[in-house]
């Protein structure tokens, strides 16, 4: 997966940003079709030309989508076969633990996306077992 960036004014942190371009008529399109970018850029929330737009890369979705790192499988691996009840008492003992891996923010993103109706520990432990699954 590619990392996703939007485009965000360094003044107000709005994402009604506009860029100059230059668009040139395509006949075999029918449409105006971008051939060239300029340095105007512009801010409709805060009303004044912009230096720079921000590049801002998507966090939520990149920590979802992220291929994990070697320790962070292993650390995966580790837990794999554990129900959710058991990471609760491993990492949780106060309460308000997280896994070190599956954080709760990415558990809050699936439930946002309703991809889970499950309490944190228990996405967690489906989650380790679907990224520690032998690949097809
Ligand atoms: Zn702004």
């Amino acid at each position: 997966m590619t990392t996703r960036y939007k485009m965000v004014c360094p003044h107000c942190g709005g994402e009604n940003v506009s860029k100059d371009a230059t668009a040139r008529w395509d006949v075999e399109q029918q449409s105006w079709l971008i051939s060239g970018m300029h340095d105007g850029e512009h801010c409709d929330d805060c009303d004044v030309e912009l230096k720079r737009i921000l590049e801002v890369e998507i966090p939520l979705d990149q920590a979802v989508m992220a291929p994990f790192s070697v320790d962070q499988m292993s650390a995966m691996e580790e837990d794999c076969g554990l129900p959710g009840g058991a990471l609760d008492d491993k990492y949780n003992p106060e309460g308000d633990g997280e896994h070190p891996v599956i954080s709760r923010q990415m558990w809050r993103q699936a439930v946002e996306q309703h991809e889970t109706i499950s309490g944190y520990w228990d996405w967690t432990a489906h989650k380790i077992a679907e990224e520690t699954a032998p690949q097809g």
